[in-house]
């Protein structure tokens, strides 16, 4: 749900979105901070993705922070936090999507000193957060096979707006009469061909060491 109403409104709030998350960019790069926001649909496994990469890094003795965003609630947050991460939750209230301004409010009241990496789990929702960068060094989509195989075919904005994606629970695939390489194929052709989606189990730890290395993050 938006409060955007007009068509200049919309133009000034993104403009100044996009100033904010310059500010953040920065303040995330002065403290040598490397940060993700995870987009995606409900239930294509953010959070979970979120923890098994904690795990891997903390392992690694990289520190890691998360910020938690949904509607309402703290159930990711909560997760999150019995994981080990030091995550603080961001509740949106009514929106749909973060934005830099409620990221930027987040990390006033982060020890930025005290992490290495730092994960933003967006709100649930394939369509807007896309319009609303957030100030992180990346931008990951994640989808997954139990949203049937046309999510790249509805949502071509956001892929277009990430630099990396992911098809997450590629070993339920046959169970849920999903060909994970049309989607690849929809994926392949949307970007021209540059870009590959790269396939994910977090729950058999499938690709997730390959999904790492293509962000950069260890
Ligand atoms: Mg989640
Ligand atoms: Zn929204």
């Amino acid at each position: 749900m938006h409060n955007i109403t007009e068509i200049g409104m919309e133009y000034d709030v993104l403009k100044e979105n996009t100033k904010i998350a310059h500010d953040n960019l920065r303040l995330l790069s002065e403290h040598g901070i490397r940060s993700a926001d995870l987009m995606g649909s409900i239930g294509s496994g953010k959070t979970s993705l979120i923890i098994k990469m904690a795990e891997k890094l903390s392992a690694k003795g990289i520190r890691v922070g998360a910020i938690a965003g949904d509607v309402t609630g703290d159930d990711d947050f909560k997760r999150m936090k019995d994981a080990g991460i030091s995550v603080m939750n961001c509740n949106t209230g009514h929106e749909c999507h973060l934005d830099a301004n409620m990221v930027r409010k987040v990390l006033k009241r982060m020890d930025l000193g005290s992490i290495d990496v730092l994960f933003i789990e967006n709100v649930g929702n394939l369509v807007c957060p896309a319009d609303f960068p957030l100030g992180t060094d990346l931008r990951v989509v994640v989808i997954s096979t139990t949203e049937g195989d046309d999510m790249v075919r509805k949502h071509p904005d956001i892929f277009l707006h990430s630099d990396i994606a992911v098809i997450n629970k590629v070993d339920i695939a046959e169970y849920v009469d999903v060909d994970v390489d049309v989607v690849k194929r929809d994926y392949s052709k949307l970007t021209g061909g540059v870009l590959k989606m790269m396939e994910c189990s977090v729950k058999k730890d499938k690709g997730v060491d390959e999904l790492m290395d293509a962000m950069g993050l260890w």
